[in-house]
């Protein structure tokens, strides 16, 4: 064989090389190490693709919570979760029967939903009508997709909650429980949309607290996040974001001076975050606009820490505690870090008035009220763990809580990608926003994106039919609509009279936070020191990631500014 055709040969060889090494070559970027990044990093690299995920913080998982042991639903409420949990083999435990239902802490005292009803037989029944009136109006939305179908449903949107419970006219306590359960799920009930909560509501319609509770993931959410981080080969944190430049063939990320680049980006960090990063071409008035008004809810969660229950015979005193008195809800936690250990959750304007609060301050203050139901507390306290979601700029919040007029303008508008960028995020996800199964869904969506990207497929904005357009067929199917809206029904006996509603109010801005029901700061008697019995911890961080060979640490494909500048790559967390 000649010489020459040899090389020939060795010519065509390496071209089909380096045609199968381009074509295996897909690069994505997901930006945010959340569970929904971490999510889309993998889906994506399941599906062959190359990818480097960019963390702005030291450690990863975002937002995943801080109880050691999260509640999860079974498969049939939170699907995806639950498929996760299977593959990477993590451990669950059935949840006790005493935790699987909300319980209620009245001035103070203890009550299970059984005790209510025979203690506190006005609040009980207070309770049930509300929920009974909640469930009427989650009846009214045939598509949890499209909530918004008609415009009797798209007036809802321009109602705060707090309109349509005034009109309730519930006894004092039953409305102050209720507020807390509201403002622990989503916000304060003055700055949500009643269409979100209505919606919301469509969506777990006939799902039972049982099922939502139905196992313990030992470890917590951690534990998840680190499932994912372990099957991930580049990982970058301590890397924001500050730019993305989209290009005809290529997007550029900016961290600080370095660039990367690659084909397609996962964003997956939430709304305020997103406000940081610089987009070019610049996202449209509407994104914008989103970006800037789309409420969150806030919610912070302080473990109090104590060396032996102070709840003495309250030992059960589990699952989610609605208060009444300041203390948000609360749980007590399994006793997996020692001793025995009190999750308080303070949300909506409980959270907003402790902002200017330091965090031993804000502890004190919560010590100080847990102190007057339980007088051992002080005592018996050792220290506390604090996360404070609400004021972490990287977040600006604790989860989306759509408020008034908002549905109307931004309706699934974070599941469209832009050019080579897919959104993900507990708040692009339409159906569970707030929840890990929502961020979860979000990844998985996003990486399909790109897929679909790749392939040349284009995405049209999502479809919701015009108010205006829609007939008022849905509301006439259901009767009355309205007197099903505040309290009676067509598929049950209506018990008690109807009102009519008051002309719609055009959406008010949130107002101010409620002082009626704020902690108010307590004065410390004089000889209690609880923080210098136990010093300020903070959460430990929690990554503890493995170093991975330095081949994959490259950053993905090839970096837009030179390694002048650019720091050591690391291919898993430092
Ligand atoms: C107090 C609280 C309790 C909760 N309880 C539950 C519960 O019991 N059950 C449940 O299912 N869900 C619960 N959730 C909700 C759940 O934790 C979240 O929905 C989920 O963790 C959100 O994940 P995410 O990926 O969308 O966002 P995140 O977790 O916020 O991830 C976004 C990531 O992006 C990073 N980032 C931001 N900016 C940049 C940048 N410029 N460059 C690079 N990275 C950046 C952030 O640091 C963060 O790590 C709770 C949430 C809170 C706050």
């Amino acid at each position: 064989m000649s010489v020459g055709w040899l090389r020939a040969c060795a010519l065509v060889m390496l071209g089909l090389f380096s045609v199968s090494a381009l074509a295996k070559d897909k690069t994505a970027i997901v930006i945010g190490g959340g569970v929904s990044g971490l999510t889309a990093a993998y889906e994506l690299q399941n599906k062959g693709w190359q990818v480097t995920l960019l963390e702005a913080k030291s450690s990863l998982g975002g937002r995943s919570g801080m109880a050691t042991s999260e509640w999860i639903g079974n498969d049939k409420t939170q699907p995806v979760l639950n498929k996760y949990v299977s593959t990477f083999k993590l451990s669950t435990t059935p949840a006790p029967e005493f935790v699987r239902t909300p319980g209620y802490l009245i001035d103070g005292e203890y009550f299970s939903a059984a005790d209510l009803t025979t203690k506190q037989p006005a609040t009980a029944e207070a309770l049930k009508r509300y929920e009974k009136t909640a469930d009427d109006l989650a009846r009214s939305i045939d598509d949890p997709q499209n909530p918004a179908a008609n415009s009797t449903l798209h007036a809802l949107d321009q109602i705060t909650v707090s309109n349509w419970l005034d009109r309730l006219n519930l006894p004092a306590t039953a409305r102050q429980l209720v507020n807390q359960q509201i403002r622990t799920r989503y916000d304060e009930p003055s700055r949500l949309s009643l269409l979100y909560f209505a919606q919301q509501g469509r969506v777990y319609r006939g799902v039972s607290d049982r099922d939502l509770r139905a196992s313990r993931l030992v470890g917590g959410s951690p534990v998840l996040a680190q499932a994912f981080v372990k099957q991930l080969k580049a990982i970058k944190t301590s890397s924001p974001v500050s730019a993305i430049i989209q290009e005809k063939d290529g997007v550029t990320v900016k961290v600080g001076s370095v660039g990367y680049q690659a084909d397609y980006v996962v964003l997956a960090v939430p709304l305020r975050a997103l406000n940081k990063i610089q987009m070019t071409p610049a996202l449209d008035a509407q994104h914008l606009a989103a970006i800037k008004g789309t409420n969150y809810g806030w919610r912070d969660q302080i473990m109090l820490k104590f060396k032996a229950p102070v709840w003495e015979s309250k030992a059960r005193m589990s699952g989610e505690v609605y208060s009444n008195t300041g203390l948000g809800m609360l749980w007590v936690e399994p006793a997996l870090k020692g001793g025995a250990n009190v999750v308080i959750n303070l949300s909506g304007d409980n959270a907003r008035v402790m902002q200017a609060f330091g965090d031993k301050q804000m502890a004190d203050q919560v010590l100080i009220r847990l102190h007057t139901f339980y007088p051992q507390a002080r005592g018996s306290f050792t220290g506390y763990e604090i996360r404070r979601y609400s004021t972490d700029p990287s977040m600006g919040g604790a989860y989306l809580a759509f408020g008034p007029g908002q549905i109307s303008k931004f309706w699934r508008l974070w599941e469209r990608p832009i050019q080579r960028v897919a959104f993900a995020g507990e708040h692009t996800d339409t159906l569970y926003p707030g929840t890990l199964e929502g961020a979860l869904r979000t990844g998985q969506r996003a990486a399909d994106q790109v897929e679909d990207m790749a392939a040349g497929k284009s995405f049209e904005p999502a479809k919701v039919l015009p108010a205006a357009a829609a007939s008022g067929a849905a509301a006439a199917k259901k009767g009355n609509f309205f007197s099903n809206l505040f309290g009676g029904s067509d598929e049950a006996k209506k018990p008690e009279p109807v009102k009519a509603p008051e002309p719609v109010a055009p959406p008010a801005p949130a107002p101010a936070p409620a002082p009626v029901e704020a902690p108010k700061p307590a004065a410390a008697p004089a000889k209690a020191e609880p923080a210098k019995k136990a010093p300020a911890k903070k959460p430990a961080a929690k990554t503890d990631v493995k170093k991975a060979p330095a081949k994959k640490a490259e950053p993905a494909k090839k970096p837009a500014v030179k390694p002048a500048d650019a720091p050591a790559t690391d291919a898993k967390a430092q």
